[in-house]
């Protein structure tokens, strides 16, 4: 039978030891996580605990279950077992921005927010991400890097808590990327979310990121923080010294397969 007992606190009271504990409380707390799928794990037990404002990237390769995690964080998952606490504001953004086509940027942006001023707020965050002008546009007239900044707009116009990113930066090209790695951290300094991207991207994480985790058979088989000053060079000592060992711990050969900034299999 299944155990899932998936919490929601707000506010948070995990670890709040204010004065106590000079640590930012925590945003995440999940306990023994499990999913699986028929006889197969997935998700055998993941511990992992984030704090507010902290940027978490999670790696692994193709299938090893991301975004099954991802999804029981959003509350996405009814077959999730054990405990999760989050919190209540969380925004998910995918790979793909799933705007409604028969709505404008700005309505897709304001879907299912009240109150008076959500308009108002909608154009101010539309305008953060650089689409002040195309409020009144269809979804179809905007380019891929133009959709996934309305979809960011769309999740960050909630303020959330906890910021849920699943490869959301995979299906663009590599200049409309360095942009939006720049609009991304613009917009985490602003709102201080905790954030979970998931990545298969070793120097997207490394850019963005204070922590990368590496997801493997089903626990994470790695946690580091990135202790890489800014501005983060791909050429610094330690940025190299932290993809060497994120990379072999996700079971690539650098040297067999020119992996610098290369994407996972
Ligand atoms: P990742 O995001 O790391 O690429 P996923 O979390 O999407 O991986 O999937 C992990 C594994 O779980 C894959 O083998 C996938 O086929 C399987 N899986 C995911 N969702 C389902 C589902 N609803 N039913 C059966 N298997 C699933
Ligand atoms: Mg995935």
């Amino acid at each position: 039978m299944a155990t899932r007992e998936v919490e929601v606190l707000h506010p948070l009271t995990l670890d709040e030891r204010v004065g106590l504990n000079p640590e930012p409380p925590l945003a995440v707390r999940t306990e023994a996580v499990r999913r699986r799928f028929g006889d197969r794990v997935v998700l055998d037990r993941i511990d992992l605990d984030i704090r507010k404002g902290e940027f978490v990237a999670l790696l692994g390769r193709s299938g090893s279950g991301k975004s099954t995690f991802l999804r029981a964080l959003a509350g996405l998952d009814e077959g999730v077992e054990g405990r999760i606490t989050v919190p209540t504001a969380r925004s998910v953004v995918f790979q793909d921005p799933r705007l409604l086509p028969w709505a404008s940027v700005l309505d897709n942006v304001v879907l299912g927010l009240k109150g008076g001023d959500a308009r108002d707020h909608g154009r101010q965050v539309l305008d953060e991400v650089g689409l002040g002008g195309h409020g009144d546009a269809w979804p179809k007239t905007l380019s891929g890097g133009e959709a996934q900044r309305a979809s960011l707009a769309r999740a960050l116009v909630r303020e959330p808590e906890l910021l849920l990113l699943d490869e959301p930066f995979g299906a663009l090209d590599a200049l409309t990327r360095i942009r939006m790695h720049a609009l991304l951290q613009r917009l985490c300094a602003r709102y201080t979310p905790a954030v979970l991207l998931v990545t298969h991207d070793v120097d997207e994480a490394l850019l963005l990121a204070d922590r990368v985790l590496v997801l493997t058979e089903g626990v994470i088989s790695l946690d580091v923080p990135v202790d890489v000053p800014a501005p983060r060079l791909r050429g610094d000592r330690q940025f190299i010294s932290l993809r060497s060992r994120l990379l072999a711990e996700l079971g690539v050969d650098e040297a067999a397969e020119g992996a610098h900034g290369k994407a996972l299999p």
